[in-house]
């Protein structure tokens, strides 16, 4: 009899009743879920509490499993209105707290069970997955940015380590912590307590995309994991390197990313939404229409050189034979510098390429050629190698990442990373050797005290019609768009670069040796300058 296999019987952990309880329910097509629970961090103890590893284990001291139709259900088809089927079973805490057993099950259905309904819904794994947090809850934060409280009450209620998400909970805690401003997005699974995706980006993050606005590129890091995609999003700061500004880790195969992250960012700053000119996007990214919709002034273009291996490999799945001819001429088609060497390129390349392949890239490349083909490539004047610059960004994200990361510490890799840049470019030890080799030994030791405050301080970067300007939380600085002059009192007084002029640089990317910052200020240079 199907009760007594269950009557009684007796689980240590959660987790080894979810295992158990799949296998049964697919062995008898039965779909439960649970009506009712209490979770065991939740309870009152009269007596001494089971120990924290129990707590962490069982999860429940009580749990009602219902059928799937304990409501019923009307099916036109069958002729009218189902009563609620009855079937259940309770699993309780033992009495000496140390296992879950079975004190209640009812397992005669009112219904048929239907082999293709149960395929349908049922998910392996589901009773595992919805043991942390309350479902309500991740169902309310998804698809809205989460702050530092809710990520406190969060990490009230998680009580366990499963699925990562407590590790999760905890890293965004410590970003809160040294950077209240950032911006978080955390998408749970519908109705489950699995994290689905995450976006975030840090306050200096944010000031790059506003300070940097024209020209964005948007990829996916290949092999981050096996669950989870790496998303990102850069832009090119003052000195034409790729900075990142919004990250995305999302579980593979999650629709439109793009959409999602262009939308998550406007509405982290709001200002690039009319600013940006041109979205470059890596070559397997789909659903280009929702650069248009979400950053009305910009163009797309599909990163060159990706698209050239795609079709080089494309070709030789095509049946390409091995011809030499072939790659020169993807790449003269890829630079063609005029509509009519364009057309040249794809002529010729009806004469060696198999007719397989010259359809498929008449149907699927040559409608786009405006977003890869150089002659229709967006014009900069900073003149900026878009597919050198996302292979640079790969490099660095590989060099910066475990090997196979959880999703918690690609975060923690990310964020470190995003210091790291900084730290990197900012040798205030060599920088001051600079100056003290143009400099008398009293400025260059005053200039040295304000490279020492550059990195250091929490400061909210801003473009204006002149400049720049600068927040510290309490006073208000604005510089040139040189970035050679500073309002504060540290430069209007000695006239030599201040902490602002040297921080604004490091955030965008200028030199911070340059002699032009001294040019006011004749007398503080050695005379042989
Ligand atoms: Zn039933
Ligand atoms: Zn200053």
């Amino acid at each position: 009899m199907e009760e007594e296999e269950l009557q009684e019987k007796e689980f240590f952990s959660w987790e080894e009743f979810s295992v158990f309880f799949d296998a049964w329910c697919e062995r008898r097509k039965a779909l439960f879920f649970v009506k009712s629970s209490m979770p065991l961090s939740k309870c009152k103890w009269a007596t001494a509490p089971p120990r924290p590893d129990v707590v962490e284990a069982l999860k429940y001291s009580s749990v009602r499993l219902a059928c799937k139709d304990f409501r019923g259900s009307s099916k036109p088809d069958q002729g009218g209105q189902q009563k609620g089927c009855s079937a259940s079973i309770v699993l309780k805490l033992s009495p000496n707290k140390d296992r879950l057993i079975v004190i209640e099950c009812q397992l005669v259905h009112n219904h048929a069970l239907c082999p293709i309904e149960f395929a349908y819904y049922f998910k392996k794994g589901h009773l595992l997955a919805n043991s942390c947090l309350p479902v309500r809850t991740t169902n309310r934060i998804s698809k809205k940015f989460v702050g530092p409280p809710d990520v406190r009450r969060l990490l009230s209620y998680c009580k366990s380590r499963d699925h990562g998400v407590l590790d999760v909970l905890t890293v965004l805690d410590g970003l809160f912590a040294s950077d209240p401003g950032a911006k978080v997005k955390l998408v749970f699974m519908e109705d489950k307590v699995i994290i689905q995706t995450i976006f975030f980006l840090s306050s200096c993050m944010m000031a790059l995309s506003r300070l940097f606005p024209l020209m964005l590129f948007f990829d996916r890091m290949v092999g981050l994991n096996e669950e989870f995609d790496l998303y990102s999003v850069l832009c090119v700061d003052g000195a034409g390197c790729g900075r990142e500004v919004a990250y995305c880790l999302t579980r593979q195969e999650t629709p439109d990313v793009l959409r999602f992250m262009l939308a998550s960012l406007v509405q982290s700053v709001p200002e690039v939404k009319l600013q940006v000119r041109c979205v470059t996007l890596g070559v397997e990214i789909a659903h280009l229409e929702a650069v248009k919709e979400l950053l009305p002034n910009a163009r797309v273009q599909i990163c060159r050189s990706q698209v050239l291996e795609m079709l080089f490999s494309k070709a030789q799945e095509l049946g390409a034979t091995e011809d030499k001819r072939i790659w020169p001429l993807l790449c003269r088609l890829a630079a063609a510098k005029s509509p009519a060497a364009y057309q040249e390129a794809v002529q010729e390349m009806k004469a060696i390429l198999p007719q397989r392949f010259v359809r498929y890239f008449l149907r699927h490349w040559q409608p786009r050629s405006e977003m890869w083909v150089q002659f229709w490539a967006f014009e900069t004047a900073r003149n900026v190698n878009a597919c050198e610059l996302l292979k640079q960004h790969q490099s660095r994200l590989l060099a910066a990442l475990s090997p196979s990361p959880t999703v918690a510490q690609c975060m923690m890799d990310l964020l470190a990373m995003q210091e790291g840049s900084e730290a990197q470019e900012l040798d205030e030890r060599e920088l001051a050797t600079h100056y003290r080799a143009i400099c008398k030994p009293e400025p260059a030791g005053l200039i040295e005290e304000e490279l020492g405050f550059a990195r250091h301080s929490l400061y909210h970067f801003q473009e204006t019609a002149e400049g720049y300007l600068l927040r510290d939380g309490v006073s208000e600085f604005t510089m040139d768009r040189a970035l050679t002059r500073c309002s504060c009192s540290i430069y209007t007084s000695s006239l030599l670069p201040c902490r602002h002029l040297f921080a604004t640089r490091l955030r965008i990317g200028v030199a911070l040796f340059d002699p032009g910052l001294l040019h006011r200020n004749q007398a503080a240079l050695l005379s042989a300058c």
